[in-house]
Parts: C-alpha cells; structure tokens; sequence
C-alpha cells in the first residue's frame, strides 16, 4: 500500500497522504469540510468551491458519508478546527464508496437498539464508544497476560472440541465429530489442571468457553471468554492473592493507558481498586445477607446466594469480595475440602455487586477422593480416566479460578449488558454475524 499518515500525526507544513472514512461533510455555501476519521481519530479536509480545481470540489462534495476516501495534501494550522490543522487537498480519491441509506450511524448522532447494532458491528465499531470498549478489552487482555507473565505462568491454548465436558451434563453443546459425538469445551479447567503437574507447573489461558445455558440474562453468552489461571503447590489462598493482582492489573492498565476511551465512555469517576478485596466466608455472607432484610426468605446453610442476595451483600462489602468457604456439597467435585472440615470447600467466589466474577478454589489432587468425587456427583469416572490417571503419576497440590472476561469488562465500565463486551455475542437469538 502507498505510504499513509494517520490523522493524528498529521502536522503542519507537512504534505501528506491520509486514508479513512468520511464522518461528515459540513457545506457552508462557498467552503465545504470533509471530516474524515481513521482509527486514530479525525481530520478536517478544506473546499474552497471557487479557489479549488472543479473536479476536485465536485469528488469531495458527492463522496457519500462513511465512504473510504485518500486524500492527498498539504497540513496547514487552523485553530478553528477541531483539531488545530486541516487538509488543503491536491488529490482526492474514493477508494470505496458506501451506499446514502446505512443501517446505523457511525457519527452516533441517531441512536441504534443493541440489536441492529450487533447485527452491523463494522459501523458500530466505527462509533467512538462502541471502539472505545474494544479499545479497553485489547487492553485488559495484553494486561493480564502480561501480569500472569509476571507472576512466572507460561500462556497455554487446550481443545475446545473434547470427548466429554468438564463437568458433565446439561450446559454442554453436542457436535458430530467424524460420525461421533463430541462437545464444545465448556471449560479449559481438566486440562489446565493436568499441566500443573507438567513441566509447565504454572499456566494460564485466555480462551472461549461454550455453554448452553438457556437462559437470556445480561451477564452470560453462550459462549464467553475465560481468563484462567493455575498453579502447581498452591493453596487457595494464594490462588485468591493471584486473582486480586491480575484484576488490580487490569484496571491499573485501563487508568494508564484508556484515558481518551474512557472520556469518550463519559466514565470520569475510573477507580483502580487499592484496598484488598474483603474475604468473608460463606457463613458470614449468608448471615450479612440475611441482615440486610433485602431478602423474604432467610438463607440457611447450604443455600446457593441467590441474586438478590449477591446485590445486596455488594452494597454492604464493596466492588469486589471473596466468598469463601463454601459448603462442600454446593461445589464442583474437582475442588477439595478443607482438611479439618470435610463439610467445607475451599472454592472460593470473586464477587461484584452485578454478578459473580470468578470462581476457584484448591484442587482434590489425590486420586481415591478425585474418583469418588466423580461418583459423588454421578459421573462415570471412567469417561474422564484421561484425566484421573494423571494423578496416579505425581499430581501436586494445586488450585486456581477463572474469570470471566466479558464480565470483567462490562463491571468495570458500568455496562449494562455484557453483550456490549463482545464483538459478535453468541446467545439464544444470535448465530450470525
Ligand atoms: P453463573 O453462576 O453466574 O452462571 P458459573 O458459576 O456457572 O456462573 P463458572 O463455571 O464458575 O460460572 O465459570 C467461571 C467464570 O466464568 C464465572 O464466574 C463467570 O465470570 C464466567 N462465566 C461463566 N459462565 C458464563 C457465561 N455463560 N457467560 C459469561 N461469563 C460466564
Ligand atoms: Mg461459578
């Protein structure tokens, strides 16, 4: 491709060749304003209808908006210009031209429903908040990878195409494999947990995970992307140290680095979390909750939190908590109950006030109890003997968690939905695009 200034480096006296979309023609009557926008922001170009060569006017005044354009020339200081400098174009061509009727309006001034939206990411990322959170997601995720590099865990990818789910059942999608049945991944956490007793002992991956769950909630996709993490002589305590750093990380990342994303977000109030997170147990979440009075039946042990209940121990703990301690029969049986209390998990939860963040815990790393866990739970420890053999061959303490990316994202930037969060959200009424 020719050479090509971004709009942003565009400086004065300088003669230079930009390319982008066509945000905006403002006619005035004897001068014209071309706005044009690339990924580093927007540049107004100058008509002057009677000074300029004919065709050149004419190309600039019927160029249709978010056409691509390349324009050719010279940089000038004009401080009634956005930006201080405009174009005084020698050439101007229409690279693409978009058709006049578009199914929504990248400048923003018409607002779309979040459907048309999605269905029409290309434009909607062409508008500055929708870039915005894409912009902050790229972020978040180079962050974490470069905080989980910092705490020694080396990147790893697994099969989100497996012979049997993590946890068996309901939220697994079937897919024909060579004639046979197989799944979409619900879950990297069996093969995460057979890498801490590689050579590897320390791991993380940043992947899509497939669940299909029924329901249509604001906070979960069919299928989101997991942060997970995993460590080989670990507790859950330290598992949870891990996990406070890596969202301390990532919020740290966004303050430094999406400063202009976040005022185009209008968000002026961004806190980087500093206090450590609160860790209560379940018996004392349980009994916070009940407290509060929010709830018309009291929680016992052994009940799940239910939402309202999450919302409102939220607003008396903070923006993010632990929940740990949880009732063993209530938790996966991979995680392992504490040693002195065999009624009580080491699983832990991250919670935000909206929903749950993270989940995690120590990992049952000795086989007898690993396989009657599978039995426990009414699996065929069997269809996981690719995993459970592994611990007959020096499998380390371990734990980990997982967050969920999209969740992540979309708590801390106050958005709604976590649909905003992802570029083409799979979800009940979304195959395509
Ligand atoms: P929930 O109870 O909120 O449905 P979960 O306990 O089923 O979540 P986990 O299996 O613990 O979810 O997965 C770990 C993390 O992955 C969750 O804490 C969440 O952040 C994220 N996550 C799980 N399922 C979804 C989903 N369907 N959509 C988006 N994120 C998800
Ligand atoms: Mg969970």
């Amino acid at each position: 491709m020719d050479e090509r200034t971004y709009t942003a480096d565009a400086t004065p006296d300088d003669t230079v060749t930009v390319a982008g979309w066509v945000h905006e023609l403002r006619d005035l009557g004897g001068i014209a304003f071309l706005i044009v926008r690339d990924t580093t922001g927007k540049i107004q170009v100058k008509l002057e209808k009677d000074e300029m060569d004919e065709e050149l006017v004419e190309t600039g005044l019927d160029v249709t908006r978010e056409s691509v354009v390349k324009i050719v020339g010279d940089v000038k200081e004009e401080p009634r210009a956005p930006t201080d400098v405009e174009i005084v174009p020698t050439a101007i061509e229409v690279v693409a031209e978009a058709e006049t009727q578009l199914p929504l309006d990248p400048s923003g001034k018409v607002d779309a429903e979040l459907p048309t939206r999605l269905d029409n990411r290309t434009l909607d990322v062409r508008r500055g908040e929708s870039k915005a959170i894409f912009e902050i997601r790229s972020t978040v995720l180079r962050a974490v990878r470069e905080a989980f590099r910092s705490f020694g865990a080396s990147e790893i990818t697994t099969p989100k195409i497996v012979a049997t789910g993590t946890e068996g059942g309901t939220e697994l999608f079937p897919i024909t494999y060579f004639g046979e049945e197989a799944f979409m991944n619900q879950s990297p956490q069996l093969f995460k947990q057979l890498m801490v007793g590689s050579g590897l002992e320390r791991v993380f991956e940043v992947g899509p995970i497939f669940r299909a769950e029924e329901h249509n909630t604001p906070r979960h996709l069919n299928e989101a992307t997991s942060i997970d993490f995993e460590s080989a002589f670990f507790d859950h305590t330290e598992a949870m140290d891990v996990c406070e750093a890596i969202v301390k990380a990532a919020y740290e990342a966004v303050a430094e680095n999406c400063t202009d994303e976040l005022e185009t977000l209008g968000i002026d109030d961004f806190e980087v979390p500093d206090e450590a997170f609160p860790r209560l147990t379940y018996e004392e979440a349980i009994e916070r909750i009940n407290a509060t009075g929010e709830l018309d039946e009291q929680l016992v042990w052994g009940d799940d939190l239910p939402t309202e209940g999450e919302h409102a121990l939220g607003q008396a703990v903070g923006e993010h908590y632990f929940i740990t301690d949880w009732p063993a029969e209530i938790k996966p049986f991979y995680i392992k109950d504490h040693d002195d209390d065999e009624t009580l998990s080491t699983g832990f939860d991250m919670m935000h006030p909206r929903m749950e963040l993270v989940s995690g815990g120590q990992r049952e790393h000795r086989f007898d109890q690993l396989v009657e866990g599978f039995e426990q739970q009414g699996l065929d420890p069997e269809e996981f003997d690719y995993y459970t053999k592994m611990f007959k061959y020096g499998m380390p303490p371990h734990a980990g968690w997982a967050i969920g990316g999209e969740r992540l994202i979309a708590t801390m930037l106050g958005l709604d939905n976590i649909r905003e969060a992802v570029l083409f959200p799979r979800d009940r009424q979304r195959l395509s695009p």
